[in-house]
């Protein structure tokens, strides 16, 4: 059989598995007739997110990119005082000093991030200007701060007399209450594209020093826009020794559904740790086609998700029951 190149565009996904031959199809478009009717989508991790996603669905439904609804959305939870896992209002480390971290990226493979930022109230907008003005991935520290107050963000204090009080009452205590609600956002366009981020203040009380899973691309966030994306929640060590996120997008492009490769990643935290207590991580999964997946390793994981049609929370199964 003979195949025209226009026919190859048509086809080319059919013949292999949408693997090899995709890359003759024009970047950065899902295949319409799949995708048709469900986009604009955003989901996001923890049901008080729904605000973020709101303003997200809001964006694409005017036409903006996927790029501008992650910035904005998750904008929206680092502004608010009463997220205690994520920018203004954070908890702070064992030092009493909130430290951030975020990253972000686009249909491209476009990434950037940052990571033990201090006093920058959008650790989400620093990490896009950290992809898109220059050539590098992640600042971390003085540096990713030096780097967002040249480039017009303001020094703010963000420890909240609400969080400072947490802190004091942790350090007469010690009581290891820690809380995850990182917020990680994934959202494909009117034009089928997608981007995924993730922003955090990290674990409540956690060593000065200390990065999670947030800033390292692939690990808390990846999205690629032949197949999907992902974004993690909870203890960030076992997402990074796990790599979470790549690891279910690559599972994806084997021919997992989103919701099968959320739990291959769940499972593969299971079968390599030996000490489960005292923590959790839960995974969301988006396909090119729209299609979800949640799961998580313990009880107690909520995410939203949003389209023209709804804006509603849910509730994940789980692995150990
Ligand atoms: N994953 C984040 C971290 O380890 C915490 C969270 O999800 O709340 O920094």
């Amino acid at each position: 059989m003979k195949i025209s190149r226009r026919d190859f565009v048509k086809t080319g996904s059919i013949f292999s598995g949408g693997l090899i031959l995709n890359s003759a199809l024009p970047q950065n478009l899902f295949p319409k007739s799949l995708i048709e009717g469900k986009k604009p989508i955003v989901l996001s991790t923890w049901a008080p997110n729904i605000k973020a996603n709101e303003k997200a669905i809001e964006i694409l439904l005017n036409d903006k990119s996927s790029l501008d609804a992650i910035e904005e959305g998750i904008k929206v939870t680092e502004a608010d005082p009463n997220d205690h896992s994520v920018g203004y209002g954070g908890l702070p480390d064992a030092e009493g000093i909130v430290t951030l971290d975020a990253s972000i990226m686009d249909w491209n493979g476009n990434a950037g991030s940052v990571a033990f930022l201090q006093n920058i109230m959008h650790p989400i907008s620093v990490a896009r200007m950290v992809m898109e003005k220059t050539s590098h991935v992640m600042l971390a520290g003085e540096g990713a701060k030096k780097f967002a107050l040249q480039n017009g963000f303001k020094e703010e204090n963000l420890l909240t007399e609400e969080a400072k009080q947490s802190w004091l009452n942790w350090k007469q205590t010690q009581n290891k209450n820690e809380n995850h609600d990182t917020i990680g956002m994934l959202a494909i366009d009117n034009f089928g594209n997608m981007s995924g981020g993730v922003s955090t203040s990290g674990l409540a009380f956690k060593l000065h020093g200390r990065v999670g899973d947030s800033p390292i691309i692939g690990a808390a966030m990846f999205v690629d826009n032949e197949v999907g994306g992902a974004v993690a929640t909870g203890n960030g060590e076992f997402v990074m020794r796990t790599l979470g996120a790549f690891l279910i997008v690559e599972k994806m492009r084997e021919g997992l559904s989103s919701q099968k490769a959320c739990e291959f990643a769940i499972e593969r935290i299971y079968k390599t740790h030996k000490d489960l207590s005292n923590m959790n991580v839960s995974y969301l999964a988006l396909s090119k086609t729209g299609e979800l997946g949640a799961y998580s390793l313990k009880s107690g994981f909520t995410y939203c998700y949003t389209t023209q049609k709804e804006n509603k929370s849910y509730t994940s199964d789980f692995l150990m029951k």
